[in-house]
């Protein structure tokens, strides 16, 4: 819908457009109103291009899009009867946990490995682990390709599927070639479309998941789900989008959670949503409310930060990893709240 500067386009005004949407097979149509004209776009308005011509035509006001950016994300796509399934759960039946350290340390394997096998006990259904790391300070330690193998052995001792962040094509080789079941896009990398698509192009009709964080910066939900279906689009649609909180950070938090975004996607979008309340809050004492929050909002998983002995841990984990014993009271407050959500009122049942 294009809404004029003035009350009406002139002629020549109407000229212009057309030919800006004859290009892109769109025609407009004027609705003429009392006070003023405006004008719908027929066919197909979603070419990003087309706005931004319209949009810069110093006698249009602005220019309202209705159809959804996202074809193949669209909750009422033909994807939308697609289910998610990781560690023998299936996103928006049961609900989803995915629990381990922020960094695995190549130094001490056994970590990694007592703390998958007690978050397992806990009711973990996968396993996280940090191999490489993106780092606010660039100096910070950026993990060890040995943490790979010992990341893979944790899964064979638990029988649980990972999840690990990959940066670039050699991680995204390494991770895939090892058996990494989800692949972590991080929220340093969240729009950067060159690495989703190599991901995209790699996991295309495989089992292998995508956990999709939300980028830093406070960014549209219309560009979250937009950088979720660049992956969809190469032929996987096993994407988790995963809200981890927002720059700038509310005071006392590590970030400004975002959990309560949580409806507004699913409204939008049949992708489950998977929050992070680690990284959203940044301290282990904040991450069960944020958690259990996540799950009222509509969550269909919690990906959390855990370490057997946090203070020992590299990371992230000292700040903000919980204990297997927080994560085993959490998981069964977060399920709780879950059985509650989904036995719900009406107006919980439009977000589960
Ligand atoms: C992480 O999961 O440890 C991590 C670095 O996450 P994010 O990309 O959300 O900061
Ligand atoms: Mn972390």
């Amino acid at each position: 819908m294009i809404i004029p500067k003035n009350n009406r386009l002139t002629s020549d005004e109407i000229a212009g457009i057309t030919a800006i949407v004859g290009a892109f097979g769109c025609r407009i149509q004027p609705i003429v109103g009392d006070v003023r004209t405006v004008y719908a776009i027929l066919g197909d308005e979603r070419d990003e291009l087309m706005i931004n011509r319209l949009e810069g035509l110093e006698f249009v006001d602005r220019v309202d899009t209705i159809q959804s950016p996202h074809k193949l994300m669209d909750i009422k796509s033909a994807l939308a009867s697609h289910r998610v399934k990781i560690g023998g759960i299936t996103l928006g039946e049961e609900l989803l946990i995915m629990a381990g350290p922020c960094t695995i340390d190549p130094a001490n394997p056994n970590y990694f490995y007592e703390t998958a096998h007690a978050v397992k006990e806990a009711g973990a259904h996968a396993l996280r682990g940090g191999v490489w790391k993106p780092r606010t300070n660039p100096y910070a330690f950026q993990g060890d390709r040995r943490s790979l193998d010992i990341l893979m052995e944790g899964s064979r001792r638990t029988g649980l599927p990972v999840d690990t962040e990959v940066m670039d094509e050699e991680q995204l080789r390494l991770a895939l070639d090892a058996g990494v079941r989800i692949l972590q896009v991080g929220a340093r990398n969240a729009l950067n479309y060159s690495l989703l698509r190599q991901i995209g192009r790699a996991v295309a009709g495989t089992p292998t998941a995508v956990l999709l964080k939300r980028g830093m910066h406070t960014g549209t939900l219309n560009e979250f789900i937009s950088a979720a279906e660049y992956i969809v689009n190469f032929g996987n649609p096993n994407v988790m989008l995963c809200p981890r909180g927002t720059q700038p950070a509310l005071d006392g938090y590590r970030n400004h959670p975002d959990e309560s975004i949580t409806p507004l996607l699913k409204e939008r979008t049949w992708a489950p949503v998977v929050v992070d309340p680690s990284h959203s809050v940044g301290k282990a004492v904040y991450v069960p409310a944020c958690a259990l929050a996540a799950v009222a909002y509509g969550a269909d998983g919690l990906c959390i930060e855990a370490h057997l002995n946090p203070s020992q841990g590299l990371g992230d984990d000292p700040k903000q990893a919980v204990t297997p014993a927080a994560l085993a009271e959490l998981i069964i407050r977060a399920k709780a709240v879950h059985a509650l959500r989904r036995s719900g009122s009406s107006a919980t049942v439009t977000a589960s």
